[in-house]
């Protein structure tokens, strides 16, 4: 019988290294660590083989489309698809960080929101029955979208809201913020809140579709906020560890089989969250 596997993205780090932890030593099957960087990646197995943990590591760099092509192709040979997916892999500018808005937004949205977009479609034809697919948003998604126009907040909370309606809203933000008129479009003004909002809104329309197209596939699919995790991106402040910041994404990976919820929400802690 073919093992079962989990892939992690953005696993060298942060969260990431933490979700590998945690299945490692939860999961029954094979775990891949993934990371765009292959020295980074390979030092990150290295430092959980010291803790006893067993990983495989896979390049991944999720804005690359060759490189997620050919992981598709590993994980579709070896396993005949994925059991677990869960896309951590994101970026976020520091507070102080001086580049433009205009750049923020865009080098954001294409991590946070295009390539992430990417890994789902072209890893969703893989997820198995009874699979488990993560995705790390962020409250701060939540909170851009309570802060953009009525229109555009009905627009991301409605039931109806095709992909191809999101990414055309997604590349509105991006053009509006390249000219400097993303406040007057409507828009929060936060690239990382925008990339989150586009993710966590991404994840309800495609398990909407999940429902519809493999009814019968018992998979699941959530978007999650970690909480506020001591890691590179938010600074040694936090009050989680990355290990208690893995504990929400883990806990939606490894929902027992047989469940049929949550499916399609935004969790924290996790508990269902309004959206
Ligand atoms: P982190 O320590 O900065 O780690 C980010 C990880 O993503 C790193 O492994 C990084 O790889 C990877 N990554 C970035 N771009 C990538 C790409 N193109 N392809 C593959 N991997 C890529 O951040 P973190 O705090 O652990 O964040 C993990 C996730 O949690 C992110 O999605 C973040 O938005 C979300 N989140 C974090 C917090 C928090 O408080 N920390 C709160 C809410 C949500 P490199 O090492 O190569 O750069």
């Amino acid at each position: 019988m073919v093992a079962k596997v989990a892939v992690v993205t953005g696993g060298n780090k942060g969260i990431g290294l933490a979700i590998v932890r945690a299945l490692c030593k939860q999961f029954q099957g094979d775990v891949y660590l993934t990371a765009r960087d292959v020295g980074r990646g390979q030092e990150a197995v290295a430092s959980l083989a010291s803790e006893g943990l067993k990983t495989t590591f896979h390049q991944l760099d999720i804005n690359s489309l060759d490189s997620i092509s050919s992981a598709v192709a590993h994980f579709k040979d070896k396993y005949g698809g994925v059991d677990i997916l869960i896309n951590n892999a994101g970026i976020a500018f520091k507070g102080a960080d001086p580049t433009p808005f205009a750049v923020q937004a865009e080098v954001t949205l294409k991590t946070n929101f295009f390539a992430t977009r990417d890994m789902l479609t072209h890893f969703m034809p893989l997820v198995k029955p009874g699979g488990r697919v993560v995705n790390v948003s962020s409250f701060v998604g939540s909170h851009a979208l309570s802060q953009c126009s009525p229109a555009l907040q009905q627009r991301f909370r409605s039931e109806d809201i095709t992909e191809d309606e999101l990414v055309g809203l997604m590349q509105r933000f991006v053009e509006e913020a390249g000219k400097g008129q993303h406040k007057e479009g409507g828009w929060a003004d936060t690239a990382y809140g925008m990339s989150k909002t586009g993710l966590t809104t991404l994840s309800m329309i495609l398990a909407r579709r999940l429902s519809k197209e493999r009814p019968n596939d018992g998979i699941l699919l959530n978007a999650c906020c970690p909480g506020w995790v001591r890691t590179d991106m938010a600074g040694p402040k936090a009050p989680k560890s990355p290990d208690e910041g893995a504990e929400t994404p883990v806990y939606l990976a490894l929902l027992p089989a047989g469940a049929a919820e949550p499916h399609g929400k935004f969790v924290s802690e996790k508990e269902v969250q309004p959206w």
